[in-house]
């Protein structure tokens, strides 16, 4: 497959759709990203790279982070994780309280708000230093061990996070909460602050497209029965209300961040990153899911 001639072609057609959609407004610091960014970068199991654009400068992966920290969960927990969150799309919005309350507190999927936070929660019960230890996972992955948190962004999204404190307060009061709101708000701001490239993205999701091995190594991070259930998950559950769209216009497990980017992956082909910042309603980025869309038309490699 001749990828470069592909993505290539794909930057110049995609470009097109540069004007469209908003920045994330409601995280402050959010919008004061260039909104004209544009960055691919594809990496093959074979240890093939291609990047094109803005793919080495570092953005705020937010909800992207949702994936990486199921990742540092999931093994821990194994599947008694799903008895405080479940494993169905929601259909509604990332941010959405309202089937919460329905649901008497366990959020539908991990990839929503509710369900990160849960996760979050998690974290800080288990590690003396949840941060540092998730960030630590994070590098790991990414094989890049200068990734930081954006602590700008975790302070603007800290001072204006209202709803995701509601949310946690509402799963507190059903037990499924087990530490400080503010604690929990403070882990969740700063796990989706971390600015990383789309590099350091396809790299970090290569463990998912090569059945849980690290990419460019032998180490295993995660079992293929894991990596099979996150990618299920990525695949019904990564875009929240637009999971479906994502999936007939795409085809492929993929998880998208109001930071404008997107990552998604074909299981033992490859991963790839797409950062775009202007997002069309439902907050993914609309250039990034024209630019997934145009990959997998041109080279035939959804999943279906
Ligand atoms: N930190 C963002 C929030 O909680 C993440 C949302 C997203 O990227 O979809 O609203």
């Amino acid at each position: 497959m001749d990828y470069k001639k592909i993505l290539d072609e794909i930057y110049l057609e995609a470009k097109v759709y540069k004007g469209q959609g908003e920045l994330a407004r409601y995280i402050p610091e959010l919008a004061l990203v260039d909104p004209l960014k544009y960055g691919i970068h594809l990496s093959t199991v074979a240890g093939e790279d291609y990047s094109l654009g803005d793919s080495k400068e570092r953005f705020s992966i937010q909800s992207i982070s949702k994936v990486l920290s199921l990742a540092q969960v999931l093994p821990l927990l194994g599947e008694t994780l799903w008895e405080r969150i479940d494993v169905e799309p929601s259909g509604n919005p990332f941010n959405s309280i309202v089937q919460l309350e329905y649901e008497n507190g366990i959020p539908r999927n991990p990839f929503l708000n509710a369900g990160a936070l849960v996760m979050a929660d998690i974290l800080i019960s288990r590690f003396d230093d949840p941060m540092e230890s998730f960030l630590s996972f994070v590098r790991e992955l990414s094989g890049n061990s200068t990734i930081e948190y954006d602590k700008k962004v975790a302070a603007s999204e800290i001072a204006t996070g209202y709803l995701n404190a509601s949310l946690i307060n509402m799963m507190k009061s059903y037990g499924n909460i087990l530490n400080d709101v503010d604690k929990v708000l403070e882990f969740y701001c700063h796990q989706c602050s971390i600015a990383m490239s789309c590099e350091d993205l396809a790299h970090a999701f290569m463990a998912f497209a090569d059945e849980g091995c690290l990419y460019k190594s032998d180490s295993r991070v995660l079992k293929k029965s894991q990596v099979k259930r996150i990618n299920a998950l990525m695949q019904t559950c990564g875009f929240y209300d637009e999971a479906g769209e994502f999936s007939y216009r795409v085809g492929l497990p993929g998880k998208s961040g109001v930071g404008g980017g997107i990552v998604a992956v074909h299981p033992k082909c490859y991963s790839i990153a797409v950062w775009s910042p202007k997002l069309n309603p439902k907050g993914n980025s609309v250039l990034g899911m024209k630019t997934l869309e145009l990959l997998t038309t041109k080279t035939g490699t959804s999943i279906f």
